[in-house]
């Protein structure tokens, strides 16, 4: 008995070994770089960026990168965001550079709140779980690895190759390294492109790959305060003019009002794409906006979804209200927190425009705060780098399309689009119906849509990297 127990034991021993022995010893050597990405903690709050960065940067050394190619930064009062970027040089004197850029913070993860601890690579019955291992550190660890290994193999490619690990992405009020590298080290990072997170695909809950995304462009915030202001005076006494009411109906002009409907190269061919052979009203709405964007039924159907009315115009919401002074006395002022993503190539002039001519009230004030962009910037598809998305594709997901989409979040390609680096977000790793865990709770990703989407880009970069 005891005998077969000790049998059926090693057996299952055995077939766990093999199943680790199935890795390449590329593979291998990638997992490492992963897991000590992801096991250190580059969170905000107690986390280094720093940390990681110098973690990278002696990985790339060790394998050939002289000291010159690789490039530390931080602010001097931000010690703990600091980043990393390395080049790998390219033999054409023409050919313009391409830029991998990646964030290394996280999003904080609380221990108690998670099943298992967030800062260990967890793999388990095929699955990795960690924060970061979808955003973005399973990016990361490819870029490295990739320079890494391109070097090792004295592999040198026609376009020089930048690499640009940054920190503060995540989090709105940090140091952000991406727009610190735009304005003060432009050079470092010139590329005629980057490749960046925010893409990548969708499965089926059997892990069959639907659809693979790349992420073209994406919405600005502006934000404004809307004020009311009036004499006010006793409350025993109203009269009908008083600034809570007067900002009261202006929100509700705010909620009823649609701005007009947007369509970029991107979002065309978004829906063109998504919407192909579907038969249901939806699809079908995709389908007819893609050719005429004036078709309302089309548009009606679509509004229906609020991720598709966001991406198909600028919109403004309230987020937060205040107003008056005392509760017994009629308000001085009233005021509103409006938060607008503004459709790329729309400005903060037009937007404010827009919203008085809805509002139609001289008495409600609209201030635009800070951060004030004159405009956000639409990021235009380059066909080489679309290409090789594609053709890429059709050799790991045969007949999976590869679709444009345009976010109506944000990433750090805000900063990186408005000083000449168009920037996309790559198509590889996928996640399943339920999701990855990003920035919630057990993150985690497929060991095979990790294996896979690193090997797509690496293809991918190398034909990047080839061509003229
Ligand atoms: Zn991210």
């Amino acid at each position: 008995m005891l005998s077969r127990v000790l049998t059926a034991v090693l057996a299952l021993t055995v077939a766990g070994r093999a199943t680790a022995q199935e890795l390449r010893p590329d593979q291998v050597k990638f997992r490492e770089v992963y897991r000590e990405l992801v096991e250190t903690n580059t969170s905000l709050s107690v986390g280094s960026c720093t940390i990681a960065a110098a973690k990278m940067g002696a990985r790339l050394k060790a394998a050939g990168f002289a000291d010159s190619d690789i490039t530390y930064f931080s602010a001097p009062d931000h010690p703990k965001e600091g980043g990393v970027v390395a080049i790998l040089h390219g033999s054409s004197k023409t050919a313009k550079p391409m830029l991998l850029l990646g964030h290394l913070d996280v999003v904080e993860a609380k221990r108690a709140d998670w099943v298992r601890d967030p800062f260990v690579l967890n793999e388990e019955n095929g699955v990795f779980y960690g924060r970061g291992t979808s955003d973005m550190k399973v990016i990361d660890a490819t870029w490295v690895d990739m320079l890494a290994r391109f070097k090792e193999q004295k592999f040198v490619p026609k376009r020089t190759i930048k690499l640009a690990l940054t920190c503060g992405e995540e989090t709105l009020e940090a140091f952000n390294g991406a727009s610190w590298l735009a304005t003060n080290k432009r050079d470092l990072i010139d590329a005629e492109f980057a490749l960046n997170e925010g893409g990548g695909g969708r499965a089926d809950k059997d892990g069959k790959v639907l659809t693979q995304g790349v992420q073209v462009g994406e919405k600005v915030v502006q934000q404004f305060r809307m004020e009311t202001t009036n004499p006010g005076g006793h409350s025993s006494v109203p009269i009908k003019d008083n600034a809570i009411y007067q900002l009261a109906q202006a929100l509700l002009k705010v909620r009823d009002y649609d701005f007009p409907l947007e369509l970029n190269d991107t979002t065309r061919a978004f829906f063109a794409k998504a919407g192909a052979g579907r038969t249901d009203p939806t699809g079908l709405a995709m389908q007819a906006i893609a050719k005429d964007p004036g078709d309302k039924a089309a548009e009606a159907e679509l509004n229906k979804d609020r991720g598709f009315h966001s991406m198909l115009r600028t919109t403004c919401v309230a987020t937060l209200l205040d107003g008056g002074h005392a509760e017994n006395a009629l308000p001085q002022r009233a005021g509103a927190n409006i938060n607008c993503r503004m459709f790329p190539g729309d400005t903060m002039e037009g937007t404010k425009a827009k919203l008085e001519a809805a509002i139609a009230d001289p008495g409600v004030k609209l201030i635009p705060l800070q951060p004030i962009r004159a405009k956000s910037m639409p990021a235009p598809m380059n066909p080489k780098v679309m290409g090789a998305f594609e053709s890429v594709a059709a050799k790991y997901w045969p007949g999976v399309p590869v679709i444009p989409t345009m976010s109506t979040g944000a990433s750090d390609a805000l900063y990186l689009i408005p000083v000449g680096i168009p920037t996309y977000g790559v198509p590889g790793f996928w996640s399943g119906p339920e999701g990855s865990g990003a920035h919630g709770l057990n993150e985690h990703m497929a060991a095979k849509s990790v294996y896979t989407g690193r090997d797509y880009l690496t293809d991918v970069v190398k034909t990047l990297a080839d061509a003229d």
